[in-house]
């Protein structure tokens, strides 16, 4: 092959864009009912704009260049700052609350793996201008709405705030800077790396212990809260976090959302979390499971806004379609043919060509393009599963057409002017 897909990219064949279309529409509907409304941002941003949000360190897993104007610009490796940097520029003075919702292409220099690739598609939400438990229940609600109405089932929603373990850090002095940086060690997993910084802010003994004791706290509502009030005794400040994590709870599951894990464990690398985070994992997709990632964040002040409490979350398309997949979720050929219309000869081809042009206004169907002779053209039909065949002849002189059942193996003649009802008749028979 001379020339191949760049690493960690992909073609989507038909089908398998149908299936993706089908279900972007399917989130894109659910939004809307939500009463987000979707915007659109550059592909490519300024570099600042990325590294104001996640830091240095990210330009190493990023697509940037520099323009022939000598620009720094990066590929969008997510949509949260794009959509901030929007809201700072555009709607700040709108009144609040804001929702905003997307679907667009991401890019990361990673090592490509199943489910991680280097373009990759994210759906997302934002509800931009209240703190209040409901609103930021209400994200959560609204993923949560996504996967019901795509059917998934085999998910676990992991809920977490990470606003405890960053008053139990102010609480031992220790600064915001600091306590983000913390937060991307646990979120990273690496628990050597959290141990030697923890020993390097020299926390005592007996506060390490709340914070992996905190880091442990995993489970269902009643258990965990009982289990983070016993550790967390005594600090008024921590308890009283722990309390409004719960009227987002409480707010949830008047939502219906019911079937979740309190999971005090998750970090979530990025520094502008403020408390409520959550994650969404499909067990079947293995390495990389998390298909949705949000929470409760300030941002906007680092694009020079003025400060906004906001919710948001994003979920990874392409995982969440081949968690559909492995889950043996059947999507519906939204591409079905149901109509061929095919001349006996070029003698007919130009009325076949006004009959298929008044069919397309209201199906999907093929014309016969190949100057093949009837019996090869049925046999194409044949083989792309195609229903039903119209055979446009002689008898089109007196107005009919020749309509082909082709599993049947049954035709008819039917008037010209009648088609569309006929045809309408079989097409609401064909879902
Ligand atoms: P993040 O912006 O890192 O929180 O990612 C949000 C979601 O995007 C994750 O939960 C994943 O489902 C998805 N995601 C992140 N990186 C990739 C990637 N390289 N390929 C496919 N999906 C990804």
């Amino acid at each position: 092959m001379k020339y191949s897909r760049p690493r960690g990219t992909r073609d989507f064949l038909p089908g398998k864009m149908a299936a993706r279309r089908y279900v972007e529409q399917k989130i894109l509907g659910v939004f809307t009912r939500f009463g987000y409304k979707e915007i659109a941002t550059p592909t490519f941003e300024h570099l600042e704009l990325i590294t104001a949000k996640s830091g240095e360190d990210i330009i190493a897993h990023l697509y940037h260049f520099k323009d022939k104007g000598g620009r720094d610009l990066a590929l969008r490796p997510e949509l949260t700052a794009p959509v901030m940097r929007l809201y700072v520029n555009e709607l700040q003075n709108q009144q609040k609350p804001l929702r905003l919702c997307y679907f667009g292409n991401c890019f990361r220099y990673e090592r490509p793996q199943a489910g991680r690739y280097r373009e990759f598609w994210q759906a997302g939400a934002e509800l931009i201008g209240s703190a209040t438990p409901e609103a930021q229940a209400e994200v959560i609600a609204l993923a949560s709405a996504v996967l019901k109405e795509l059917g998934l089932s085999d998910y676990e929603l992991h809920i977490g705030n990470i606003g405890i373990l960053r008053k139990i850090l102010a609480e031992n002095g220790v600064g915001e800077e600091e306590q983000a940086h913390i937060m991307g060690v646990i979120d990273k997993g690496d628990e050597a790396q959290l141990q030697e910084e923890l020993g390097r802010l020299q926390l005592p003994q007996r506060e390490r212990d709340v914070i992996y004791g905190v880091l442990e706290l995993n489970g269902r509502r009643g258990e965990v809260i009982k289990r983070a009030e016993a550790l967390l005794a005594g600090r008024e400040v921590v308890l009283k976090e722990l309390r409004s994590f719960e009227e987002i709870l409480d707010a949830l599951e008047s939502f219906g959302v019911k079937n979740y894990h309190l999971n005090l464990g998750i970090a979530r690398g990025l520094d502008y979390y403020t408390g409520m985070v959550f994650e969404i994992y499909a067990a079947r997709l293995g390495a990389e499971k998390q298909i949705c990632g949000g929470g409760s964040y300030s941002l906007a002040e680092v694009f020079g806004g003025k400060p906004v409490a906001t919710s948001g979350f994003a979920f990874g398309f392409d995982r969440l379609l081949l968690a559909l997949e492995r889950e043996g979720i059947n999507l519906p050929d939204t591409e079905r043919v149901l109509f061929m219309v095919i001349p006996f000869g070029e003698e007919y081809l130009s009325r076949a060509i006004e009959v298929a042009s008044l069919l397309r206004r209201s199906y999907a169907c093929e014309l016969e393009v190949m100057r093949r002779k009837v019996k090869k053209a049925l046999a194409y039909a044949d083989a792309r599963g195609i229903p039903y065949v119209i055979l446009v002849g002689e008898e089109i002189k007196a107005g009919k057409v020749l309509l082909k059942d082709m599993q049947a193996k049954e035709q008819r003649e039917v008037d010209v002017e009648d088609l569309e009802d006929v045809l309408a008749a079989i097409a609401g028979g064909n879902p």
